[in-house]
């Protein structure tokens, strides 16, 4: 790995630059592993060393063709989006999607030669003898979006799809489909996706429509599924009510449609259209209708939400890492424009009220970084069987997809600002990190679904919010080089926003708060795991200076005839700013 002293990369554009009529450049070109410093301290600390330095070379080689190759192909293929064919030329109904050759290289990258969809279900990807562990595959997932955000989608949802397979298929099932979808061969291979939404149920899922009827042993389905993401997919997952099953979510069962039958031909359902989208316009989304289309059901008929549950939670933790990915994205950008456009005669990272907006993007970029290696960390020891990290997973997933992806939003408009005028034109990366932005507050649950997951289910009914104070309590006790004044603030604010979060659980008319409560739940969370992780052998101390940025803005009182803004942040801009590692003892002053 050619890791270049910490942001060398950008101090090299930035010179490169000079004198050309002060343009910034863009971040094209960099190794975004090699530039990313809090990533690699981190993976240090959520690997096992082993482990590590296996997996270093590939995420270098990611790294370099996000920045690379990469970004190229995802230009172009959001320039040009993917083309329903209803006909074919003898008016057949063959529905086929053309995509651009720069999607379809992707693709090769992404499933023939990185293997996403497989890393955590098999041996043999990326010179592994085994499954790859959860914060490996996400923090690859995390490089691969700050490049192309778009097939996330189908890569993602081809991995959970092949999780539930594996968990609730029957034998015969699991070995039709398994091989194919497990496969690198990206010419042959079998892709998922998931199809639930409909024009009456999106959030409320109960009100689905769609039904299946069972004919000498084969079910049929009968429908009109209104938001298709990765709409010719290979197998997809959805919910449909078998006839004479009761109202509500009690009575959906969970099926397996592929979209060619056995003989080769079309199976029963169309793509009637794909929508025109704000952003993730590389990947096709469409509508489909089910014309008694053959489907295998999936585990126990009478449990297909719960099944499902499953696959929706782990995309929700993959929607929280693409937020994380793209914001940083977003901060690279800032970063090595702010060093490089020159206004009023000097660098503009040099103007005051700039850097602030710079820390404004930064924070919650660094936030749910820790955030999503600790919930792949959670998942990974759930995974192992640890009863403590399944409950921390159940309400760390919600807490990373509400706040990561509402956070994105700002996170984006911020880079774009810093960029200026040239930030709207579409030449740059920004507008689309600003259309992308918006669907992660959408799909896979709104934000006040999530909220009210984490308020009334993950804390209300799990009470998982009590494990996960256990861990940051632990967490808090390692962090003694921490200064004792600032480790009781962050103790004190987590004891506060657990009883309110309770409180929310347990008074119906505080549900308007749910978000609230949601909100300062992952800032403590956060707050803590930066602390701790500042304090790890080899780790940049900067992170607990993050840490008490969101202590003060997000999880303090504010008085808004006030500055909010205390002297100490002068000092801790100048040292978050400088291009070095920081060490503990330079910032401990800093902390109370
Ligand atoms: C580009 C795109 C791709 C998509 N791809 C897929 C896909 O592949 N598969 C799939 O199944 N779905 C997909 N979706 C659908 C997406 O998951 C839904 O749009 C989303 O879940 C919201 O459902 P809805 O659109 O029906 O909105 P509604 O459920 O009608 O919600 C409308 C508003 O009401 C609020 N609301 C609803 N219930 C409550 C409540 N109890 N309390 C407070 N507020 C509430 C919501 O937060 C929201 O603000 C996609 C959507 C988009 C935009």
């Amino acid at each position: 790995m050619h890791a270049p002293p910490f942001y060398k990369a950008f101090a090299e554009a930035r010179d490169f630059n000079r004198g050309a009529d002060h343009i910034a450049p863009d971040c094209a070109g960099q190794n975004f592993y090699a530039i990313d410093r809090g990533l690699r301290d981190l993976l240090q600390i959520y690997l096992e060393p082993d482990d590590f330095r296996r997996l270093e070379p590939h995420f270098d080689r990611l790294g370099a063709l996000a920045g690379g190759r990469l970004d190229e192909l995802a230009r172009a293929a959001d320039k040009h989006p993917p083309v329903l064919n209803a006909r074919d030329r003898s008016g057949r109904d063959e529905d086929w999607i053309d995509y651009h050759s720069s999607y379809r290289e992707m693709e090769r990258i992404a499933f023939g030669d990185f293997q996403f969809h497989a890393m955590s279900h098999r041996a043999g990807t990326l010179d592994m003898d085994r499954p790859l562990p959860a914060a490996a595959k996400y923090a690859l997932q995390y490089l691969f979006v700050q490049a192309e955000f778009g097939l996330m989608c189908p890569i993602s949802v081809t991995d959970t799809s092949i999780h539930l397979i594996r968990k609730f298929a029957s034998p015969e099932l699991r070995d039709y489909l398994l091989p194919r979808m497990l496969s690198a061969d990206v010419a042959t291979m079998w892709k998922g996706t998931q199809f639930m939404t409909e024009r009456a149920g999106g959030s409320d899922v109960g009100a689905i429509k769609t039904t299946a009827r069972c004919e000498d042993g084969v079910w049929r389905l009968f429908g009109d599924k209104w938001f298709c993401s990765h709409a010719d997919a290979d197998v997809a997952l959805l919910l449909a009510r078998p006839e004479g099953a009761p109202d509500g979510t009690r009575g959906l069962a969970l099926f397996a449609l592929p979209r060619r039958l056995k003989d080769g031909r079309r199976n029963a359902y169309r793509i009637v259209r794909l929508k025109d989208k704000l952003g993730t316009r590389s990947m096709a989304s469409g509508e489909i209708l089910l014309e008694g289309a053959v489907a295998y059901l999936v585990g126990e008929a009478e449990r297909g939400l719960t099944q499902m549950m499953e696959q929706v939670n782990l995309s929700r933790l993959s929607h929280g890492v693409r937020a994380a990915a793209m914001m940083r994205r977003c901060v690279n950008e800032a970063m090595i424009c702010a060093r490089s456009r020159v206004a009023f005669g000097k660098p503009i990272i040099e103007h005051p009220l700039l850097r602030r907006q710079l820390l404004k993007i930064a924070v919650p970029a660094e936030q749910a970084l820790s955030m999503f290696l600790f919930t792949a960390d959670a998942m990974h020891r759930a995974n192992a069987g640890s009863k403590e990290a399944e409950s921390n997973l159940r309400i760390l997933t919600p807490l990373l997809k509400f706040r990561a992806c509402r956070d994105n939003i700002p996170v984006a408009t911020g880079a774009m600002e810093v960029r200026g005028g040239n930030g709207y034109i579409e030449e740059w990366v920004h507008a689309r990190l600003v259309r992308d932005a918006h669907i992660g507050v959408l799909w896979e649950g709104t934000s006040n679904i999530n909220a009210l997951d984490i308020v009334a289910r993950a804390v209300g009914k799990n009470r998982s919010h009590r494990t996960l104070e256990a861990v940051l309590t632990k967490l808090l006790d390692e962090a003694t080089p921490i200064p004792a004044p600032f480790r009781d603030r962050l103790r004190r604010t987590l004891d506060r926003a657990l009883v309110f979060a309770e409180r929310v659980a347990a008074e119906p008319h505080l549900e308007e708060t749910a978000r609230q409560a949601a909100s300062s739940l992952y800032h403590i969370t956060s707050s803590i795991l930066m602390t701790w992780e500042a304090t790890r052998p080899k780790a940049d101390a900067r992170r607990a200076l993050y840490a008490r940025l969101v202590l003060e803005h997000r999880l303090s009182a504010q008085d808004p005839l006030e500055p909010h803004y205390g002297d100490w942040e002068r000092d801790a801009a100048e040292i978050m700013f400088s291009e070095r590692k920081v060490a503990l003892p330079e910032i401990a002053g800093l902390l109370s």
